[in-house]
């Protein structure tokens, strides 16, 4: 141990905590929050974020090759086109929304359009799953096609997954992840001295305090935000959003069939409808403005 844990220990017991670690990793934060930070198109949250969309692409489209390689991808049939015409009219509602939330909220418009290559495909599988990775790879999978139900139910979750990619939130929980496991280091280190029934507490902890406290109201904000920004992509692009409450309830009512990644880091069922309904005077502000009056 080098002079600076001698110092931090000072006159306390040589099995309390040592601060220098900590501090460290203060500065360190606040080093990254300063070079990394930016604040979000569409949301107007500051987001921490270390890699480029470019690079975000990069890893998604590497992940997509290796899923797609294990999986049983659908060549024919209506879905794989349906999947890609949803996507299509998706995507193209994207800078209409980035737009119009710029102009209603002050968000900033700088989505870098480069760094998204826009793909689909149908995965066929009992699951209930669908995905967008970032950079626009996009999987929907058969099982989740009865929870669909119709056009305007698939548009709400192919639209609550293009969302996750537009806003980036792969790169920001990649970020997250860096910062946890350096706080855990530090956190190790600064405990490293104590006794170890204690040392084990503290670890538990923090290891809880990390968990409740960053990692899992990150998420919880990442999916209401998806849910938010999925609904006005389906309205901009003509589709009834009044048909997401109605998806997340169907969804609900599959109990423990729910896809993974509408499992535990979802809002509850309750509150997500809730909140969509609440959205739901801006949704249909905003297909008013993109679609008149026409039934997409
Ligand atoms: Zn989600």
């Amino acid at each position: 141990m080098g002079p600076f844990g001698n110092r931090s220990a000072g006159g306390q017991s040589r099995r309390g905590l040592k601060l220098w670690p900590i501090l460290l990793f203060g500065i360190y934060f606040a080093y990254y929050w300063f070079s990394h930070g930016n604040v979000a198109s569409y949301t107007g949250r500051k987001q921490l974020i270390e890699t480029t969309s470019r690079e975000e692409l990069a890893l998604g489209l590497q992940s997509y090759r290796e899923i797609l390689s294990q999986s049983d991808v659908v060549r024919d049939g209506d879905a794989p086109r349906q999947v890609r015409d949803i996507a299509q009219r998706l995507v193209q509602a994207a800078p209409k929304v980035e737009e119009y939330l710029a102009e209603t909220a002050g968000t900033p418009a700088d989505t870098d359009w480069s760094a998204f290559q826009w793909e689909t495909s149908v995965i066929r599988s009992e699951q209930v799953n669908a995905f967008c990775l970032p950079g626009g790879k996009i999987a929907v999978y058969t099982g989740i096609l009865p929870v669909a139900k119709n056009e305007d139910g698939l548009a709400a979750i192919m639209g609550h997954e293009i969302a996750h990619a537009l806003l980036r939130h792969g790169g920001e929980r990649m970020a997250q992840q860096k910062l946890v496991q350096f706080g855990a280091m530090a956190a190790s280190m600064s405990t490293g001295d104590m006794d170890p029934g204690q040392r084990q507490m503290v670890m538990a902890a923090i290891g809880a305090g990390a968990q409740y406290g960053v990692l899992l109201p990150f998420s919880r904000s990442h999916e209401s935000e998806a849910d938010r920004v999925g609904l006005l992509l389906a309205a901009a692009a003509c589709f009834n959003p009044e048909e997401a409450p109605r998806l997340w309830e169907r969804m609900a009512a599959l109990g423990s069939r729910k896809p993974p990644e509408f499992m535990s880091t979802h809002p509850a069922e309750g509150t997500r409808i809730g909140q969509l309904n609440g959205w739901m005077g801006e949704a249909k502000q905003v297909r008013q403005r993109f679609c008149g009056g026409a039934q997409g």
